[in-house]
């Protein structure tokens, strides 16, 4: 199954727009590495460059950019499970029909997408890719009404599940998020230029400042001639992803309206509260645990040391499963600092446990350094339910937190402690009504029906 855990990005009215696209897919990286492309638009003509990889791969010559001239372009980062890695999935997905041009770029996952898909290839609809993304374009090309704005909410208004779109059309760029809200998607003005991405972190980049949210059930056209709304559906509650929050986003983006960096230390203290330790020191797996981490050690009044060190150059290591060195994974991304460890009573955070391979390794990594005592301090609640909706997770068998208690849990990983964030503890610091995120990995209740028809669509 195709899992888009993804970066969009959009900008209107920019010389050179391509560029200003490449570096925000670039602070968006976090998001997706599998694959990268941007579509820009000249004078109603459309370039495009996609490929598989990381950014500064995909776009390694000068002359890649270089060919996609004018101002406005769309971008997209992906990430995949490994079998749905093909390059004809790559985003932006483009199609043109009725001297129309039609770029989509796609951050979530639609939940009904069996049934549109089975629908819309009963009346002849022949798919080039296997992305739900496509679906989309299949639903606005068949579409109508009068105009592009409309065809797309006319279309969305079938769609159900996560989406948060950029698309560009003939005159510039809209921007689309589902009326849930699940994945974030925010407007920023650079100069006279309109810009739409995933985080914020990309506006810091091209020196954009961040104007306000795209509205959960918003469709916003940008054009030469200025903004327009449209709506796709008004509910009374948001379900914004509180993993966004946990892990995905980035501590220096503003995501759902808040800081992430804020929300995060603030997990990390009511963290601490919840499960004080008796330790010498905390430290973080960095990077994705670092912000959680200094709100434990200023919830504990533990100091924080830097106890491991994380290989940033890993890229897609590969290992020969006949070099049989144990746990090798782990130690080429991380290495223990000897000195720090040796002896110690050590607190180690982490945001999350799915599967407890990595934790597992971490333990056994700590305790080999020399530390005397490990304890595990998670920043969320045991994960128990897969995500529909556009995080990367495996099958719920697969979740330890599903399988086995807590106290199982801490055998298995070898801890002499082990304490979840409570779910109520997450929700409560985060400044948003609770009722207005959705925490199905956590709690298991999720917030539209979910098609039991997946596995069939073959989609990636
Ligand atoms: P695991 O080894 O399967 O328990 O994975 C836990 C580790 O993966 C934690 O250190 C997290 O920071 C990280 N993680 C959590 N969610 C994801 C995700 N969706 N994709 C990749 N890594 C993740």
């Amino acid at each position: 199954m195709l899992q888009d855990k993804c970066a969009v990005f959009g900008i209107f009215g920019a010389k050179k727009a391509a560029e200003f696209t490449y570096f925000g897919l670039y602070s968006l990286q976090h998001r997706g590495q599998e694959s990268a492309g941007i579509v820009a638009s000249n004078k109603g003509a459309i370039n495009v460059h996609r490929g598989m990889g990381e950014v500064s791969a995909v776009f390694a010559s000068e002359e890649s950019l270089k060919k996609l001239k004018g101002d406005f372009a769309v971008g997209h980062t992906r990430y995949s499970t490994t079998g749905s890695s093909t390059m004809s999935n790559v985003q932006p997905l483009y199609t043109h029909f009725l001297n129309q041009s039609l770029a989509i770029s796609h951050n979530g996952n639609i939940t009904n997408a069996y049934a549109l898909k089975r629908q819309l290839e009963g009346s002849g609809a022949i798919f080039q890719t296997t992305s739900d993304s496509e679906i989309i374009l299949h639903l606005i090309a068949r579409s109508r009404a009068k105009t592009m704005r409309k065809k797309i909410a006319a279309s969305l208004r079938r769609v159900q599940g996560a989406y948060s779109l950029v698309f560009l059309t003939n005159d510039g760029i809209i921007a689309a998020r589902d009326p849930r809200g699940f994945r974030p998607l925010a407007l920023g003005k650079r100069g006279r230029s309109w810009v739409v991405a995933s985080e914020t972190c990309a506006f810091d980049i091209i020196g954009a400042k961040y104007v306000r949210d795209i509205d959960p059930g918003e469709v916003l056209e940008i054009n030469a001639n200025g903004l327009y709304t449209e709506s796709i559906q008004h509910l009374k509650n948001n379900s914004y992803c509180i993993f966004e929050y946990v892990y995905f986003s980035r501590p220096d983006s503003k995501i759902f309206g808040q800081n992430v960096d804020k929300i995060r230390r603030r997990f990390g203290r009511q963290l601490a509260t919840e499960h004080p330790a008796d330790a010498d020191f905390v430290i973080s797996v960095p990077d994705s645990s670092n912000t959680a981490a200094l709100g434990f050690s200023e919830g504990s009044g533990l100091r924080l040391e830097i106890g491991l060190i994380r290989n940033h150059y890993i890229g897609r290591t590969f290992i020969d499963p006949e070099q049989k060195i144990r746990d090798l994974d782990v130690k080429i991304k991380f290495n223990p600092v000897k000195g720090v460890l040796k002896g110690k009573k050590v607190v180690v955070v982490d945001d999350s446990i799915v599967r407890g391979t990595t934790s597992r390794k971490l333990v056994k990594l700590l305790r080999d350094a020399g530390a005397k005592e490990v304890h595990m301090r998670i920043s969320s609640p045991p994960i128990i339910s897969p995500c529909f909706y556009g995080i990367d997770m495996p099958t719920r068998r697969e979740l330890i937190g599903s399988q086995l208690s807590v106290e199982q849990i801490r055998r298995r990983l070898g801890a002499d402690s082990l304490g979840y964030l409570s779910l109520n503890g997450m929700l409560s610091v985060t400044s948003i009504p609770n009722d207005d995120f959705c925490a199905a990995c956590f709690s298991g209740k999720y917030p539209t029906p979910i098609e039991n028809n997946r596995d069939k669509l073959k989609l990636g």
